[in-house]
């Protein structure tokens, strides 16, 4: 037999009814009552879970069961339903590519397009003739333009590229890999479990730091369909180490009649290496490599939304567009509104200014200064009596598992809250509205304006005092 005690807060848990009846006299009329009933069962449930687990008589001290009580944590519950569950947030972080902030931040025009497309659009509808139309025919142009591929396919993430291209190019079969790029990507990407699941069997060559031609030419055999080459986006192995261009592996394959894929990770369509960043390579550039299937995100370098990007060889292409798998894994008409204009913006308009991604990454160094002091003078103006406030010359990331060697000058606003605990302002900063989000580094909180918006700054200081 229980506890006495235990006995005792059971026979005190109030009735459905009862907390009912308290939460519609504290407002609860405005929620559905199948809801709040619901809500209210809920509560109920945790609070005897509570009592049933507690170890002991002290651990209940602070329980509350309550009508007046349980009805306030239902209509809390419901209150936190009806809220955007996605918030804005703002990026002080200074890290580009904030895979857990949403990646990319998307052009105006890009934003413009998924607005537009949002209703009815003529997503698979060619509207000269009436007829059915394809959805990639609205980004396919422009991919091939831009990129110099024959033909190109969309897909949700490059993940699901992946997936679809070695479902198609070699279900059943082998595929050769270096073992120094079997990697894993945002902790749930790894090539030999997109691999397995596209039914293709891995066969690894080289070793973690060598692989050389020799190593792939000797793994061929009648079962080879593919030879895929990974780009290792997020780390880099240095010192004594070797690996096979794709240009070598495009010779290999040519000479014994196997197609080469590489999956490239980021995607970056122009040159940034005269700012300072890394020396990626190109899509265009490994297009011309000659490579058959190339695959790469939307919404890394590229700055676009969300997306899995197929380019290459018409002939390829055209068996991957026939893949069932395809009519799992294709993108909404948002997604494709997004990329068309974030696309649109390299081949006619002004990248390195319109398309946030690379207007970040490039951003002088004197515009980075004059933004932090000028956001320093306005929190030191308005909050003397709360914040202390320095500038500090730091450096910011790219991000997105791109370019994990690049750190990109920055100067950032260091900040210390003069009353407030450090972790609790942070919390406080975090579940605002809007949400603040900077870069914790020892007693300091830093902003770095290079992720902040220019019309962003006069809320970063509303956020703060
Ligand atoms: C990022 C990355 C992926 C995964 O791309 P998602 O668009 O996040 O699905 C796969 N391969 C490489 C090399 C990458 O860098």
């Amino acid at each position: 037999m229980a506890e006495n005690w235990r006995q005792a807060y059971l026979r005190a848990l109030p009735g459905v009814d009862v907390v009912l009846a308290a939460a519609r006299r504290a407002g609860g009329e405005r929620f559905p009552h199948q809801l709040l009933v619901g809500a209210v069962q809920e509560i109920i449930g945790s609070l005897r879970r509570q009592i049933l687990q507690a170890a002991s008589r002290e651990e209940l001290d602070e329980f509350n069961s309550t009508p007046e009580a349980v009805a306030e944590r239902a209509l809390a519950r419901l209150q936190q339903l009806r809220q955007p569950s996605l918030q804005r947030v703002i990026n002080a972080t200074g890290t580009v590519l904030h895979t857990n902030l949403g990646r990319a931040r998307l052009a105006e025009a890009a934003k413009e397009a998924m607005q537009r497309a949002a209703g009815y659009c003529n997503l698979e509808m060619d509207l000269p003739s009436g007829k059915r139309g394809l959805r990639h025919a609205h980004v396919e142009r422009l991919l091939t333009a831009l990129t110099g591929a024959e033909a190109a396919c969309v897909v949700n993430n490059n993940a699901a590229a992946v997936l679809l291209a070695l479902n198609t190019l070699a279900a059943g079969k082998k595929v050769i890999v270096s073992r120094g790029e079997l990697v894993e990507i945002g902790g749930s990407f790894r090539i030999p479990e997109v691999m397995a699941a596209g039914g293709a069997r891995l066969v690894e060559v080289g070793t973690t730091n060598k692989t050389h031609y020799a190593d792939y030419e000797q793994a061929v055999d009648e079962e080879t369909a593919l030879l895929l080459k990974v780009h290792t986006s997020n780390y880099r192995v240095v010192g004594y180490t070797a690996a096979v261009e794709v240009e070598e592996l495009v010779e290999l394959g040519r000479s014994v009649g196997l197609p080469v894929m590489e999956d490239l990770g980021s995607g970056l369509l122009v040159d940034l290496s005269a700012f300072g960043l890394e020396r990626e390579p190109l899509v265009a550039e490994r297009i011309a490599t000659g490579v058959d299937v190339l695959t790469l995100s939307g919404d890394k370098l590229l700055g676009g939304p969300q997306a899995g990007i197929i380019l290459g060889k018409r002939a390829f292409l055209e068996r991957i567009k026939k893949n069932q798998l395809l009519r799992a894994l294709r993108p909404d008409k948002i997604t494709l509104a997004a990329l068309e204009a974030t696309l649109q913006i390299y081949l006619f308009g002004d990248p390195l200014r319109e398309i946030p991604v690379l207007a970040m990454l490039t951003m002088p160094k004197d515009t980075l200064k004059r933004r932090a002091e000028r956001l320093a003078a306005a929190l030191h103006e308005r909050a003397p009596d709360s914040l202390t406030v320095a500038v500090w010359e730091d450096y910011s990331f790219v991000g997105g598992g791109a370019m994990p060697l690049t750190r990109l000058p920055t100067f950032v606003v260091a900040l210390r809250h003069k009353k407030m605990p450090q972790a609790e302002w942070v919390r406080k900063l975090r579940t605002g509205t809007p949400s603040l989000i900077g870069r914790v580094q020892d007693d300091w909180l830093l902003l770095d304006p290079r992720t902040i918006e220019v019309a962003e700054e006069e809320v970063v200081v509303a956020c703060l005092t």
